[in-house]
């Protein structure tokens, strides 16, 4: 019983939830809930019951770690927890503080009394990682809270603070301080008066809105979330509150629940979950590190990047400078910020107020002098090695010793830019995502010099700002768009062998992606790919040979930015339409090849796509570029659009099986004219030849 502890107060027997650091619901709690219920419940003495958990939390839900072993399932299980709790002969009172949310609500939820502390936090969040409450929670929380409060709360996973509950059959009684001082007063008001045995599962619900509600519900969620299953889930079993039997409801959302934790999307989410938690640990960073504080920030280039990049301090809350070689780029640049500051305050998502003090926090400037005093400068001016050469140099001359300084570069190499200064241990690559102030992957680009304080200092400043930072070693591309190059190529093959634009966009579409990469390509502009190919072609010495997206480029043919690229655009629409002319481009090219069209299926396209994705992942891997396979999963999630129900390409590839992976790339690689690139990476080979998957 080492994880309860139980005391006697009086007449009232205090049993208190001690698993350490947010009370998980493991094997050993519920075991020790149980004893300590047994023991209570067996005294003579103890006339009531208060359940409790830490300040911290009364329980944090579930133990994540036991998800998947045999512990998760050990008896007593938690719906035989609850069911004691709730059937138990002496009133049980819940006492809560801190974080009381999924299995551990839903244990307080099966006692007859619960007082929380106004701050505590509640919530079902089981949804968020693919599920729904398997407790009890779809039926006694709609019974305490309302049907449509409690739908709200479920199918979001929301958090709410207890006092909005005041008054609703949650909750007995909020309480200012002490919630266990305040339970085990209540537990004596319910002796002494000889209050009844509450019990939540007796409530009928009465609302005439709930069929609209669900409808509702259900209409939002089939917007939202297509590939999930879990939401849809949770309002069946929140209607069973108005059309099924207490118990046999608990019986069907128990199945439900089941079922769901071994869907492939459950288990996805809950991998990215533990990735995300993963991600900050830098290997080579010990912990505690000691950061460089960053106060100030400089960014030099206004473009696209730059006042983006500059978007995300201004919002924290930490001054900008600003710098760019001509006032009508500067003031191009201020107003973009301005603009898309106006458009956040059109969604209410923004006060005016705090508008012009993000705006205050902005300092323009053309002169270099202006970035003296700055802790960090971003570098996001043209993607070209002269250009990175002359601001680093200048910036060298220029910031004070400490500075950190930063290249928000796509593909060059950050050791040459390092190089450039004399104090390589303070440069890195901080590669943002466009819009930067809207994407969340940040790759923090490690340099073969780079100090781990200022490795430690962005990761840290990443957070602050809301980013999910993943590091790379240095690479052509570093980790997503190394492996974007991939994707392209088998996206370019796949159009050359016989599918279309539309074709492609449908099937990674219905596949999860969230736009096809045509349609991405017309969006990012296609005139990029086909610079960064010349560039590639003319470093290798290599004549360049031009792939059909390069034709369309000849063309005239960026994509939205002219107008037409695979598809065509009306003026002021980005809806792409399919094009006759791309389709003679095509032609012309497959012609000029002697390729015959093919008929190319739908899962052709995704394999080819998919497994092009995870086999320069595992060379990315093998490399050392990446730590591991999941931050690999959270570069394709945070910046490419890649569906979280898929888990990422590393985590799909696993689940399809490493080695039906490595039979496919083996017959794509045995086509004649393959490129190189499907050859199985050796870790690929190795991993499938010993049974086991990337994580
Ligand atoms: P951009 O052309 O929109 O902006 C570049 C800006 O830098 C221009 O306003 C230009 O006037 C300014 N500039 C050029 N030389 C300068 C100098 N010496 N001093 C001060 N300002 C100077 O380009 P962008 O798309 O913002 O790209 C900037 C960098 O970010 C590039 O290295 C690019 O590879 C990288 N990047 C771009 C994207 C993207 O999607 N556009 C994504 C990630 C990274």
């Amino acid at each position: 019983m080492s994880s309860v502890r139980y005391e006697l107060r009086g007449h009232t027997a205090l049993i208190t939830l001690d698993n350490p650091p947010v009370n998980g619901l493991g094997a050993a709690l519920r075991s020790g809930i149980m004893q300590a219920l047994d023991q209570a419940l067996a005294d003579a003495a103890v006339q009531a019951i208060v359940i409790t958990g830490s300040e911290r939390a009364f329980s944090g839900g579930a133990d994540v770690k036991e998800f998947g072993t045999p512990l998760a399932t050990q008896e007593p299980r938690l719906p035989a927890v609850i069911a004691a709790l709730e059937g138990a002969a002496k009133p049980v009172i819940a006492a809560i503080s801190g974080v009381c949310m999924g299995g551990g609500l839903e244990l307080a939820l099966g006692a007859h009394y619960r007082v929380a502390r106004a701050d505590a936090q509640l919530a079902l969040p089981e949804v968020k990682l693919g599920l729904m409450p398997g407790a009890g929670g779809t039926q006694r929380l709609p019974r305490a809270i309302g049907l449509q409060a409690a739908l709200e709360m479920i199918v979001t996973g929301a958090t709410a603070k207890a006092a909005k509950f005041q008054g609703s059959a949650l909750l007995d009684a909020i309480a200012e301080g002490d919630s266990v001082a305040a339970a085990l007063e209540l537990a004596h008001r319910i002796v002494t008066q000889g209050l009844p045995r509450k019990r939540l599962r007796d409530i009928t619900i009465s609302d005439p809105g709930a069929q609209a509600a669900l409808q509702a519900m259900r209409e939002s969620v089939a917007k939202t979330s297509r590939f999930l299953p879990a939401p849809g889930k949770c309002i069946d079993a929140v209607e069973m509150c108005l059309t099924t039997p207490f118990d046999e409801a608990l019986a069907r959302e128990r199945e439900t629940f089941l079922a769901l934790l071994g869907s492939p999307e459950a288990r996805a989410l809950r991998h990215i979950f533990t990735a995300e938690r993963a991600a900050s640990k830098v290997p080579g960073i010990p912990e505690g590190t000691a950061l460089r504080p960053i106060a100030r920030v400089g960014v030099i280039g206004a473009g696209t990047m730059g006042a983006g990049i500059a978007m995300n301090f201004l919002s924290a809350g930490i001054p900008v400078v600003l710098l760019e070689m001509k006032q009508e780029a500067l003031d191009r640049g201020v107003a973009t910020i301005r603009r898309n500051y106006e458009g956040t305050v059109k969604k209410g998502r923004l006060t005016n107020a705090q508008l012009e003090a993000n705006m205050e926090r902005l300092t323009p400037t053309l002169a270099y002098d202006g970035l003296r005093d700055v802790d960090l400068v971003i570098e996001a001016v043209f993607e070209n090695l002269e250009v990175k050469r002359q601001v680093f140099t200048t910036l060298d001359d220029t910031c004070k010793p400490g500075a950190i300084l930063a290249s928000n570069t796509s593909y060059l190499n950050i050791d040459s830019i390092a190089g450039f200064t004399r104090r390589p241990q303070d440069v890195l690559g901080l590669h943002f995502f466009s819009p930067a102030n809207v994407m969340r992957l940040l790759e923090v680009v490690r340099g073969a010099k780079t100090a781990p304080d200022v490795l430690a200092t962005c990761m840290a400043l990443a957070k602050k700002i809301g980013k999910m930072a993943i590091v790379s070693g240095v690479c052509d591309g570093f980790i997503g768009n190394r492996m974007l190059a991939r994707y392209n190529a088998a996206v370019a093959g796949l159009i050359a062998a016989g599918a279309s634009p539309q074709q492609l966009d449908g099937a990674l579409q219905a596949f999860g992606m969230a736009m096809g990469p045509c349609r991405v390509g017309d969006l990012a502009g296609l005139d990029i790919g086909w610079a960064t190919r010349k560039r590639r072609a003319e470093e290798a010495g290599v004549p360049f040979v031009p792939i059909i997206a390069d034709k369309l480029c000849e063309a005239g043919r960026f994509g939205q930015k002219t107008g037409a690229g695979w598809y065509r655009y009306e003026a002021g629409s980005r809806e792409p339409i399919p094009d006759p002319v791309t389709q003679q481009i095509i032609d012309a090219y497959r012609a000029e090849r002697g390729i015959v069209p093919r008929e190319v299926s739908d899962a052709e396209i995704v394999e080819r796509c998919m497994f092009a994705l995870a086999n320069e992942g595992a060379r990315i891997l093998e490399e050392g570029i990446a730590a591991r396979a999941s931050d690999i999963d959270l570069v394709y999630l945070n910046g490419y659009g890649f569906p979280r129900h898929r888990g990422g390409p590393m985590f799909n590839a696993t689940l399809v099986g490493l080695p039906e992976v490595v039979k496919a790339l083996q017959r794509f690689a045995a086509e004649p004219g393959a490129d190189a690139f499907w050859q199985p990476a050796p870790l690929l080979l190795k991993l499938a030849a010993e049974g086991k998957g990337f994580s």
